[in-house]
């Protein structure tokens, strides 16, 4: 599948849920939320059935996201189901790590998404103070997600990589003490932008850290960062290397890297059944609709061959974009 900018579109990402057991203050801070009903939520067939489409379209990629995707029963399951669609070669989550370490019959969660072919976690991470990071996430649960994050090494997955989101007069405190440990553990850490799907009150300039300010302030602890042109994750980081080590950090700058969305590959599911062509755009098509109302497989697959025609070429976040949507709608 290639929209009408010539981006090859080989990935989805799929929200299964916009629950969360953590309020982080730039995607959910409140306490009180107005969950989607349940029966507004796609089920595990429909979405597989959306995947089984989506791969004989082109879709090679996917990653399990949220809210928080760990929270919704029968998850690792749901990705041995995806596991075995034919075309799918890769399959990643995206999760705060609370209950990567969670046993169930003696088996972690992290072990059972590796027997389920889930190689890549993505899991966030803003601090490694508790303090610091009960007040990002409104949850005290850093030990948990300690536990976690070595669940999934021992597991075996692939690749981990750390997220942490920038917020001025907040990570710069973190940096070193992130990078020290993601060396530590041999994970990959990435700092990524406030981007505008949040509340307003968040969205201030006041919080706003960009990534080359970051850079800057992480080469006074490290003298200057070498640039990684070709080393990719397949997304939008650029990637530097920290002097006299091994070790490599990337940058994820929606806002202020110009280039963010020449490379994009992807479309987002929300978990109540929009297609969105573009994080930062308003776009989004109703799939859930198309499937309730018994469609068939060649229907669906036009249906997404529609909203990839209407990718827009680039996001919207630099132009006075309003939220219509928080990010735990519409999956990370
Ligand atoms: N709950 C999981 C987690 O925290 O990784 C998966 C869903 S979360 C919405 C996916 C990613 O979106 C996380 O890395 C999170 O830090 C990021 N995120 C949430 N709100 C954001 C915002 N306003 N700007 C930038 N990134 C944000
Ligand atoms: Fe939950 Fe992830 Fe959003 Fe934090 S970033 S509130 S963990 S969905």
């Amino acid at each position: 599948m290639e929209d009408a900018f010539g981006h090859r579109i080989s990935y989805l990402r799929v929200s299964i849920t916009d629950r969360c057991n953590e309020r982080c203050r730039y995607c959910m801070p409140e306490e009180e939320q107005a969950w989607f009903p349940k029966d507004e939520v796609l089920t595990y067939d429909e979405m597989l059935r959306v995947l089984r489409v989506g791969a004989g379209l082109g879709i090679r990629k996917v990653r399990v996201t949220g809210g928080e995707p760990l929270t919704r029963p029968g998850v690792a399951d749901f990705c041995a189901q995806i596991s075995a669609i034919p075309g799918i070669e890769e399959i990643g989550i995206s999760t705060n790590g609370t209950l990567l370490s969670k046993l169930e019959n003696g088996v972690t969660m992290a072990e059972r998404l590796v027997k389920a072919g889930v190689r890549s976690a993505n899991v966030s991470l803003d601090s490694l103070d508790r303090a610091a990071y009960q007040r990002s996430t409104s949850r005290d649960l850093l030990p948990k997600v300690m536990e976690g994050i070595d669940a999934a090494i021992a597991a075996g997955f692939r690749s981990i990589r750390l997220n942490c989101v920038l917020m001025k007069n907040q990570t710069e405190r973190e940096f070193v003490p992130l990078m020290n440990y993601a060396w530590e553990k041999g994970l990959l850490l990435r700092f990524i932008e406030l981007m505008p799907v949040s509340t307003q009150e968040v969205l201030s300039e006041d919080n706003f850290l960009a990534t080359g300010t970051a850079k800057q302030l992480i080469e006074q602890h490290t003298g200057p960062l070498t640039p990684l042109p070709d080393f990719k994750t397949n997304g939008p980081a650029t990637y530097y290397a920290v002097p006299g080590t091994e070790q490599k950090i990337g940058f994820i700058g929606a806002m202020t890297n110009l280039h963010f969305c020449e490379t994009c590959n992807k479309l987002r599911l929300t978990s109540d059944g929009k297609l969105r062509p573009c994080l930062g755009s308003w776009l989004e098509f109703d799939l859930r609709n198309v499937l309730r109302s018994g469609c068939t497989d060649e229907e669906l697959a036009r249906f997404i061959l529609g909203v990839v025609e209407r990718k827009p070429k680039e996001h919207d976040f630099r132009d006075n974009y309003q939220p219509n949507r928080r990010m735990i709608a519409i999956g990370g």
